[in-house]
């Protein structure tokens, strides 16, 4: 859109539709490509206790691994994918490099219970999602039961009837359900009440403003977050703090009573090989990363 005839803002405007519009079709390609040429693969983001702050499980996370523009974030590629329904061929692909990779971790000492938290758009629940899942699961030998179910309210706003069905499909074959990014969306709570859930992943925004500079903000994070995790405990649900980057952060969060965190103070997501090399060096892997 650097061209300008001068004409009018509504050629400017049609200009700056056909830049969106290339940067769209970019995408698509890349992520064709990406599925034809195997550039996509599955991060892993260590979860940890934050008591001992030894890792329970990993969070896979997507990652298009261009040869030119080099490692590409969920973010510029997720939301076409999702409104080209390429989410669906997309996140198989991301869904057995993951598994996969959870097979080979399994490998090292302590790690033969870890668990495999994976995100799903809407569009994946298929109904033949459930049974894909049992024979990828079945061929790398592991048990249902180390698999999360990671889904966002959008997911349940859906209200389809299918998405419910084979959610609680995969609910009844082992698998847990976590809610994500909790808090963010318009109803949480009311989702709590209709849809069974075993993990609440409260999101990172509210790891960050519970050490506001502004007194009144944080005393008042400080009194929703600790009011989220005493209602979900009390539901009987397992909670993790998303994005903690400090000390103060990890220590807040611990006080308040939260289980478990994920954040670049305990580990960035890592391409598997490079996560399995340094397990195996660690003196003790699933000691506290300091
Ligand atoms: P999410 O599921 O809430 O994942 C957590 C995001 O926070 C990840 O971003 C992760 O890299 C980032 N993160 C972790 N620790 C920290 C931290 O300490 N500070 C900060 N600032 N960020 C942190 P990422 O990898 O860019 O993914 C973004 C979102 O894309 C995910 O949010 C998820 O909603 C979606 N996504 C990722 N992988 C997949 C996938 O395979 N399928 C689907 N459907 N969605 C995916
Ligand atoms: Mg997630
Ligand atoms: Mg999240
Ligand atoms: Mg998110």
């Amino acid at each position: 859109a650097k061209k300008r005839d001068g004409k009018n803002g509504a050629q400017l405007f049609d200009n700056g539709m056909m830049d969106h519009t290339r940067a769209r079709a970019e995408i698509e390609n890349y992520i064709e490509t990406g599925l034809a040429e195997d550039w996509f693969d599955a991060y892993l983001q260590p979860i940890v206790s934050l008591n001992g702050r030894d890792i329970a499980g990993f969070e896979a996370l997507m990652r298009l691994n261009h040869p030119q523009r080099g490692l590409m974030a969920p973010a510029e590629i997720i939301n076409v994918a999702e409104e080209t329904a390429k989410i669906v061929r997309v996140g198989n692909v991301v869904m057995e490099k993951a598994i996969a990779h959870l097979a080979a971790i399994s490998r090292l000492p302590g790690m033969q219970d870890s668990y495999l938290a994976i995100n799903f758009s809407p569009l994946q629940f298929e109904t033949t999602l459930p049974a894909r899942l049992a024979a990828l699961l079945g061929r790398h030998g592991i048990r249902p039961q180390r698999i999360v179910v990671e889904i966002t309210e959008a997911v349940l706003m859906h209200n389809n009837p299918q998405i419910r069905t084979v959610v609680a499909e995969m609910r009844r074959f082992g698998c847990r359900i976590a809610l994500d990014d909790f808090g963010t969306g318009y109803s949480s709570l009311s989702y709590l009440n209709r849809f069974p859930v075993d993990i609440i992943k409260i999101d990172q925004s509210f790891t960050r403003s519970i050490n506001d500079g502004n007194d009144e903000v944080r005393e008042k994070s400080r009194t929703l977050v600790e009011s989220i995790a005493t209602l979900s405990h009390k539901m009987g649900c397992t909670v993790i703090a998303e994005g903690i980057e400090t000390e103060d952060e990890c220590q807040t969060l611990h006080e308040m009573g939260l289980d478990f965190g994920q954040g670049y103070l305990f580990h960035r997501p890592q391409h598997a090989a490079a996560l399995i090399e340094r397990l195996s060096t660690a003196e003790q892997p699933i000691a506290r990363a300091s």
